[in-house]
């Protein structure tokens, strides 16, 4: 199989042509630039935290792009890690939202269906989104629930419809995060679940590497790929993320460290130098109790 070092760069940069210019969370406009990511900026909103790129698209241009770049593209590439990894999310979610195993459950980002199938086998009864036309068709064939071909806006399911709904590493990937966190909002039933994964940017590593980055670029150029990867759109963290819920009508309920999917399956296809860091450095996150990913609980309010 192909390093996931190579997998990530090859996967490319998410579509642009869209400036952003004002913080996607808080509208600020006091902004400061932090890292050059593949030519576009990261930028820091100085009144929120949250970093996000100078540049994003949306609509057509972001479901053409993922119907090509499917989730863990260039990492997973056999059923099993598929497999793998749906058994992770799921057990993770259940860790950290409590072991239900009944009522109607939505996949947000559902990719090719993997997790879904795990869910329903688990009991859950199980709907779909994604913007990727072919992933819908495998998840389709994949589970019974109904999967839906669109973004989460425009999907059919009427308000208030689920117990639980579930965005593993979808959050960074979003043109428009407080819009599309409002709608999966009105699609829990009051004191329904959200489970989400994604980036910690307030991982405490990150300003030694932003440093490490600027200073040495082609260097570090894999390392920064893994860290900032081409596809995402936004940075939130375990500090700011309770504002995003908020503007979109849901509270908080915990956060924790989620070890990368990374360290669990795919160090062992990393070169020796890179697999030898990201063991160290989850050495070192064991003793910080960090990770550079973060598990994040919500719940619909009242
Ligand atoms: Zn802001």
């Amino acid at each position: 199989m192909t390093d996931p070092v190579t997998g990530v760069r090859d996967r490319g940069l998410a579509p642009g042509g869209i400036r952003r210019d004002a913080c996607p969370l808080c509208s600020g406009t006091d902004l400061r630039l932090r890292l050059q990511v593949g030519g576009r900026g990261l930028l820091e909103c100085n009144a929120c935290g949250v970093r996000f790129t100078d540049e994003y698209a949306e609509g057509a241009d972001v479901a053409s792009y993922y119907g090509t770049v499917q989730a863990h593209h260039g990492k997973a590439d056999s059923e099993d890690q598929f497999a793998a990894i749906a058994r992770i999310q799921a057990d993770a979610m259940e860790s950290i939202a409590g072991p239900r195993r009944h009522g109607r459950l939505l996949e947000i980002g559902c990719s090719r269906g993997h997790l879904l199938t795990e869910l329903e086998v688990r009991g859950w009864d199980v709907n779909g989104i994604d913007v990727a036309a072919t992933s819908v068709t495998e998840a389709r064939g994949r589970c019974r629930g109904e999967v839906w071909h669109g973004e989460p806006e425009d999907c059919p399911f009427e308000p208030g419809s689920f117990d639980r709904i579930a965005m593993f590493d979808v959050l960074a990937h979003l043109p428009h995060p407080v819009r599309t966190l409002q709608t999966v909002s009105s699609l829990l039933k009051p004191r329904g679940q959200l489970v989400l994964s994604t980036v910690d940017e307030a991982w405490p590593l990150v300003p030694v590497f932003l440093k490490a980055f600027r200073a040495l670029p082609n260097r570090l150029a894999a390392v920064q790929d893994e860290m900032y990867e081409g596809q995402h759109y936004c940075y939130f963290s375990h500090r700011n993320i309770g504002q995003l819920l908020g503007e979109a009508g849901m509270e908080l309920a915990a956060t924790r460290p989620l070890t990368p999917l990374s360290a669990q399956l795919f160090v062992h296809h990393y070169p020796v130098k890179r697999r030898l860091g990201l063991l160290a450095m989850r050495r070192l996150d064991g003793l910080l109790g960090s990770s550079r990913k973060m598990l994040v609980l919500a719940t619909r309010r009242a």
